[in-house]
């Protein structure tokens, strides 16, 4: 099913990201993960390209075991690094496995490599031309708080009304911590002509120095009630998680509250989490009759 109809029913839609597995690492442990969060009903899973080290050949293969799960999945691919020939070849395997939603992305340049082998590719906007007619549901990333490379959230804006306008169907955000900031920049994308709809990146923290470190690296901001939780609860796991999990679900509650009826959690391969934000919204997901 294509991202784009699920979010055009206006119901409120929670779903999961999950990274495959590194090079040589097995795949049962994350595809555990994958039932498990199946088992929950989320509208899609995400699944990420070649983050953090992860094989990128993994990604098909886990989106098609989202899928076998009954979930529709969205492949995340980057296009930095790649070239046409290899971006053909992702198409390929992708269609080959029914995938039918690509989240279209430039991707950060590998440590390292400095210069792009193809050059075909400078910006996501080039990925999603390059995808243009392909059939497939397209989405692509915003940054709520600017992208930390761009001086200024107008030409931030600008770039991603480009990318809309070259055939994105949907865009998804980085993750952020006070839903004021999210709102603000919802209202700027749809005073800039963005129409498209926005899903609101939703990160569950339950690991408080990982947390200050991610921060640190994409400028999102840390409102002073979350740095407290994370000073006090930061050096005691199941103490953060309880906090973390709580966090996100007022977040979420805000968001759905406020008309915001898509919100992507970044699960982040623990399914424990996603089951217990899930049992905190049953009932307002029950009552929106999803
Ligand atoms: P772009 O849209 O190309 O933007 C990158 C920068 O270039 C921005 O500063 C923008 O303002 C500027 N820009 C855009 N177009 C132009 C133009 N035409 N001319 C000049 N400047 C321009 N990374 C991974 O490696 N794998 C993943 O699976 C992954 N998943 C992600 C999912 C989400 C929801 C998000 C928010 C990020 C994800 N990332 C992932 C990280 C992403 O690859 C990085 O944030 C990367 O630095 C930017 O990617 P982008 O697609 O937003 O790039």
């Amino acid at each position: 099913m294509k991202i784009k109809d699920i979010l055009a029913k206006g119901r409120p839609s929670v779903s999961f990201e999950i990274f495959p597995p590194k090079k040589e690492a097995p795949f049962e442990p994350v595809k555990g993960a994958v039932e498990r969060l199946a088992r929950q009903r989320p509208s899609f899973m995400s699944v990420t390209y070649g983050a953090s080290g992860n094989a990128r050949a993994n990604t098909v293969e886990i989106a098609s075991f989202v899928q076998a799960c009954g979930v529709p999945a969205l492949a995340h691919l980057t296009c930095l690094a790649a070239t046409r020939d290899s971006i053909a070849g992702e198409v390929a395997a992708l269609r080959a496995a029914g995938i039918e939603n690509v989240l279209c992305l430039r991707g950060d340049m590998p440590k390292e490599q400095s210069a792009q082998p193809g050059g075909c590719f400078s910006h996501a906007v080039d990925l999603v031309r390059a995808l243009g007619g392909s059939g497939f549901c397209l989405g692509g990333a915003c940054y709520p708080e600017c992208h930390p490379e761009c001086e200024h959230m107008e030409s931030d804006i600008g770039y991603l009304r480009e990318k809309v306008e070259a055939g994105l169907d949907f865009v998804t955000t980085q993750m952020f911590f006070d839903n004021n900031i999210f709102y603000r920049y919802l209202s700027k994308l749809r005073d800039r002509g963005v129409t498209v709809p926005v899903i609101a990146g939703i990160m569950p923290v339950t690991n408080g120095r990982q947390i200050a470190r991610i921060c640190r690296i994409s400028g999102t901001y840390l409102p002073s009630r979350f740095k407290a939780i994370v000073d006090r609860y930061g050096d005691r796991p199941a103490a953060m998680l309880d906090a973390g999990v709580a966090y996100a679900t007022e977040q979420i509650v805000d968001l759905f509250a406020n008309g915001v009826n898509a919100v992507h959690v970044y699960t982040m391969n623990r399914p424990e989490v996603a089951e217990r934000i899930m049992a905190n919204l049953r009932s307002i997901l029950q009552t929106d009759d999803r």
